[in-house]
């Protein structure tokens, strides 16, 4: 895929804003960028959110070099039944700032909706964290 794009990219107006469906990943996000994709649409983030897959923004920050950042933790797993640590101690979302590891765990044993979206509230700050990474990064021709 990466190579695709790439490819594609030389023969794309570069005057023109390049959006890329279904890809969510975000190491595929990191690296398509510097192909010059300039938007995405994927559920990634809140699929993974509904199945407990959290992200950890912590270890996904995105600084002058680019590192991993998908980091990400299942929350369904039995080690976080009794771990009263916020959900991710590096996030400033809503959800971090509020809610325990444990308590999220609870809400998805439970089945309890509101796990859905806490969960998908915390991945999309994520992202939304991730792409104002990006575009300090593209202001200061790091990209
Ligand atoms: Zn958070």
């Amino acid at each position: 895929m990466r190579d695709q794009v790439r490819w594609v990219s030389d023969y794309l107006p570069s005057d023109r804003p390049v959006h890329l469906l279904g890809v969510g990943q975000i190491d595929d996000i990191i690296d398509l960028v510097k192909y010059g994709v300039d938007t995405f649409d994927c559920v990634e983030p809140t699929r993974l959110a509904r199945m407990g897959t959290i992200y950890q923004i912590g270890k996904a920050r995105y600084g002058a070099q680019v590192s991993s950042f998908s980091v990400q933790i299942e929350i369904t797993k039995s080690l976080y039944k009794n771990n009263f640590e916020k959900v991710d101690v590096d996030c400033e979302c809503y959800v971090c700032q509020n809610f325990t590891k444990s308590y999220l765990h609870h809400l998805f044993k439970q089945r309890e909706i509101l796990s859905y979206t806490l969960a998908t509230f915390h991945n999309l700050w994520v992202m939304e964290k991730l792409f104002e990474g990006i575009r300090k990064a593209i202001g200061k021709d790091l990209i």
